[in-house]
């Protein structure tokens, strides 16, 4: 298991802990994939398209031998067996299983960025992430996760809240 990767996971359709349980599940026992790390859940509030239920959204730190296209397939084939129908872009999704980072990487492909585009202003993203590699820099900026955080907006901060309700998480 030579290459490390962070993913983001994402529901806002019921039932939630389920859909995030079932994902995490089904990466725990693929062959190729170790689940190192994993944040507390956080319930937040819709970005971009904001008339849809809050989402519960982790992240998660994983060793792999699988390509960046094949860690890919993977969360596709997650997504399309929990049931995801591709209806409104950044729409309600039972789940939504992204590759935040790969290896310190840089790709860009026709259905595959990395570092994940929007994870640098996603405070749903790197709050979690946060709690994970604070001190992790990012590709390119040389940033660090908790400087990302630092310059996130008071109003994107309040809608990320630590969701207790769960068993998952590794407090
Ligand atoms: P979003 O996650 O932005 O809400 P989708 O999950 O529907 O939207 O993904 C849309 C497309 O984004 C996918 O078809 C996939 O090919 C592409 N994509 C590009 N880069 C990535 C990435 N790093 N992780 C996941 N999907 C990505
Ligand atoms: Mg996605």
């Amino acid at each position: 298991m030579n290459y490390s990767s962070f993913l983001a996971l994402g529901t806002n359709i019921e039932p939630r802990r389920q859909h995030l349980y079932q994902a995490l599940h089904r990466l725990r026992v693929h062959d190729e994939i170790v689940i190192l790390k994993q944040s507390s859940i956080y319930q937040t509030a819709p970005v971009g398209y904001t008339n849809q239920d809050d989402f519960l959204n982790m992240v998660i730190k994983i060793k792999t031998t699988l390509s960046p296209e094949k860690l890919l397939d993977v969360c596709q084939s997650i997504e399309h067996q929990l049931g995801r129908k591709r209806e409104i872009r950044f729409g309600p999704r039972t789940i939504d299983l992204d590759v935040l980072l790969y290896n310190q990487e840089n790709k860009k492909t026709e259905r595959l960025i990395i570092p994940h585009p929007r994870m640098h202003e996603r405070a749903f993203v790197l709050i979690p992430l946060n709690e994970i590699a604070p001190d992790m820099p990012l590709p390119n900026g040389q940033r660090t996760v908790s400087e990302l955080v630092a310059e996130l907006p008071d109003s994107d901060i309040k809608d990320v809240r630590r969701w207790t309700q769960n068993d998952l998480a590794n407090e």
